[in-house]
């Protein structure tokens, strides 16, 4: 695996490479679920290209920027052992100089759900994924189904400023007790780790009250009754699929999405309804 941490030799590096190039960012910390966006893009793609690179625009001036986890060595092995071809590490300041200006937002009418809990999350978001699309220039960018808004709104930015990339989207990896992989979860004690599952066992419960006929406030009701007493919930919705906007029907393609606080620790989950 070739590293690079400047812009010069990342693209230096990919000019030799074959295409397509795949291309997987992440913050590091890395999980299985990382991984499966490694593995798909291995099958699809000739070069596998990666990033990590803790993204400060992305986190609010309340939030886990400075104790978010870092664990560089053993992320590297990992993606040299998932058979990664380059990994892009940058610091800050190689992202960021002093001299900039220029950011990626979204309509105000797309501010829902983490958008609205995290003001400025997406415009970080957005800004460093159209910088790290023309940096590495790849054909096919691979993001987590977990992160659904995330990757509902890349592909609206995609389209809007005709980035020339296609984006795949990997179906969310679990612990066995259903629990989202997240780089977050070791922020968890243990008795808020065994409450954790519940979020993902709430937007289960939504979609199977609406699979079986139920009205969409008898539905979130459901999925109310199954979190945990330990969790704080921020949002229990469902949205359609493209827009992500609340649909009151049930008009799949569609996802149940949710967000809760287990003590300080924020998660997020969803689930598919397939058309
Ligand atoms: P992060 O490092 O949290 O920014 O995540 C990097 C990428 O990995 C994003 O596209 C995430 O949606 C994706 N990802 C995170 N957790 C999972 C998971 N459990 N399963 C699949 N993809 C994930």
């Amino acid at each position: 695996m070739q590293d690079a941490d400047s812009v010069a030799r990342v693209r230096a590096l990919l000019a030799e490479l074959p295409r397509p190039i795949g291309f997987v960012p992440t913050m590091g910390a890395l999980h299985d679920g990382h991984l499966e966006l490694v593995r798909r893009a291995r099958e699809r793609c000739r070069v596998v290209v990666a990033s990590i690179f803790v993204n400060p625009l992305q986190f609010g001036p309340n939030e886990d920027l400075a104790k978010y986890p870092r664990d560089p060595v053993h992320d590297r092995e990992r993606l040299a052992a998932a058979g990664v071809d380059a990994l892009f590490a940058p610091q800050p300041e190689t992202m960021y100089p002093g001299s900039f200006a220029t950011h990626v937002d979204v309509d105000s009418s797309n501010a829902r759900f983490e958008g609205a809990i995290r003001p400025g999350h997406f415009r970080g978001v957005l800004t460093v994924i159209a910088k790290l699309l023309n940096i590495v220039q790849p054909d096919v960018l691979f993001l987590g189904q977990k992160d659904a808004q995330q990757a509902v709104l890349t592909r609206k930015m995609a389209g809007d400023l005709n980035f020339a990339v296609e984006l795949e989207v990997v179906p969310t990896v679990r612990e066995r007790d259903g629990l989202a992989m997240s780089s977050r979860n070791r922020y968890l004690d243990e008795t808020q780790r065994a409450a954790a599952p519940s979020l993902y066992a709430a937007v289960s419960a939504v979609r199977a009250a609406l699979e079986s006929g139920a009205a969409k406030a008898e539905a979130l009701a459901a999925g109310r009754a199954t979190l945990s007493p330990l969790a704080t919930l921020d949002y229990l919705d469902v949205v359609d699929a493209a827009s992500f906007l609340p649909i009151e029907r049930l008009s799949p393609p569609a996802f149940v999405i949710g967000a809760a606080r287990f003590g300080t620790t924020r998660l997020i989950d969803n689930v598919w309804i397939p058309q």
